[in-house]
């Protein structure tokens, strides 16, 4: 850094920095000690995120309007980054804070969803989950079956999500669901219900490698109200518009699951980079041996790399929009595959204490591992990075020469 001359175009500036202070200041205080008991014992991370919502840190990209800051991605990836680097399951809290239901209700919900949750939301009194996946609509996402039948002025929802994250203690839910006469892609729209209605129903949690503190429910609509002010966006039977508007808005919370991952592979790093120097074997640090610094080189590298993906992914969205979908995909399948390098090479690097439940390590592997697979897979990334440049699609780098087939 010192010997840098030219300026890097992702710097951060003041308020940025004092946002990435608070953040990491918070987390040493009231993540990091209570990260283990969480992943021991499942409990969800209620008193790190009252801690976080005490230090306004919740609020961080809800609007202003609504008691939030206002700001974008950059912001939400600095604090998910921060927070992940010593415990990945409160970071998930962030992110469905920052990246899940809320901004869906912040820029498509109807002006009475919005004052009935984002205050809430901001004040850290309110989680929100998001219900997409079913058994059978995983990665083929438009072959759900969570539908809504016509009733009255308004709806009836019934259905089943198996991987609603932190369902298990969330306030309402986002559920992708079909309108009446939909098909395909054609169809799926979106509504908020809250989690006290009648006949919504927890029916199981789940047990995971890693992030056991933020780990998925699955929860039943069984002819559940919907009422208009429900509407987050309505599907059209004659149309993908709606789907693919709630598509775009994924591209947050692929951001914000890269931005895990860095923090995670972040922390991975500078934890071995200090146990290396420590550990010494024949009256040497073991950080003297070449192979081992190698070992790290390739780590700094990966995550670097996969970090200038994100950073540029999260810039791109500017204040208030959205991050491209094509530097999203990468960033996201950077930033997953990073994080398995890194946090295992880390594991690796500690010997036998890195695969000890007594060190860290452990389980933010198994964390990240989780996190290659929510918010789309790695292959779901490079099948639409892989659909869009076999046509000649090109990302905002000038380098690329569009081609059109
Ligand atoms: C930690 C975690 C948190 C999650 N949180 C949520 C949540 O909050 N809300 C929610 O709705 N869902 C959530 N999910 C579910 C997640 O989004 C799905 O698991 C994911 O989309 C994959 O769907 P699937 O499990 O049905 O796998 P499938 O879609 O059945 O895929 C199985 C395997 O096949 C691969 N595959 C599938 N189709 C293709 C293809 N066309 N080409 C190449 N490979 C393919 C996949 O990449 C995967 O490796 C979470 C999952 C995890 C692990």
């Amino acid at each position: 850094m010192a010997d840098a001359v030219g300026r890097d175009p992702f710097a951060e500036d003041d308020d940025q920095q004092a946002l990435r202070e608070l953040a990491r200041d918070v987390t040493a205080r009231e993540v990091l000690p209570r990260a283990a008991h969480g992943d021991e014992t499942g409990d969800p991370p209620r008193v790190a995120a009252k801690a976080l919502a005490e230090a306004d840190l919740l609020r961080v990209t809800i609007g202003e309007e609504w008691g939030g800051f206002g700001y974008g991605d950059v912001e939400a990836s600095i604090v998910l980054e921060e927070v992940a680097r010593a415990d990945v399951s409160t970071a998930i809290w962030c992110q469905l804070t920052y990246n899940g239901p809320p901004r869906g209700i912040e820029h498509l919900g109807p002006p009475a969803m919005r004052e009935r949750w984002l205050p809430a939301v901001a004040n850290g009194e309110a989680l929100l989950s998001i219900g997409i996946t079913e058994p059978d609509a995983g990665s083929a996402v438009h072959e759900m079956r969570t539908a809504l039948r016509a009733d009255g002025s308004g709806y009836r929802l019934n259905g089943y999500k198996n991987y609603s994250t932190l369902g298990h203690v969330a306030d309402g839910f986002l559920v992708w669901c079909r309108w009446p006469g939909g098909e395909g892609a054609r169809g799926i729209g979106a509504v908020v219900v809250p989690a006290d209605r009648p006949g919504v129903s927890l029916t199981g949690v789940h047990s995971s490698m890693g992030v056991h503190a933020a780990t998925e429910a699955e929860v039943a609509f069984d002819d559940v109200e919907i009422t208009p002010d429900d509407i987050l966006i309505a599907g059209d039977p004659r149309s993908t518009e709606p789907f693919k508007l709630l598509l775009a808005h994924l591209n947050h919370e692929r951001c914000g699951n890269a931005s895990m991952c860095i923090g995670a592979a972040q922390g991975a790093l500078e934890y071995a980079v200090r146990y290396l120097n420590e550990r010494v074997i024949g009256g040497e640090a073991l950080a003297t041996r070449q192979g081992l610094q190698w070992k790290l080189a390739d780590m700094a590298i990966e995550l670097e790399s996969a970090r200038l993906l994100l950073r540029r992914a999260v810039h791109l969205a500017g204040p208030g929009g959205t991050p491209p979908a094509l530097e999203t995909a990468m960033a996201k399948a950077a930033a997953n595959r990073a994080a398995k390098f890194v946090c295992d090479e880390a594991m690796q690097v500690l010997g036998g204490y890195g695969y000890s439940r007594e060190y860290p390590l452990e389980r933010a592997y198994r964390d990240i591992r989780g996190l290659c697979i929510g918010a789309g897979t790695i292959e779901a990334q490079l099948n639409y990075v892989g659909s869009n440049v076999v046509r000649g699609r090109t990302t905002t780098s000038p380098a690329w020469i569009e081609q059109r087939f």
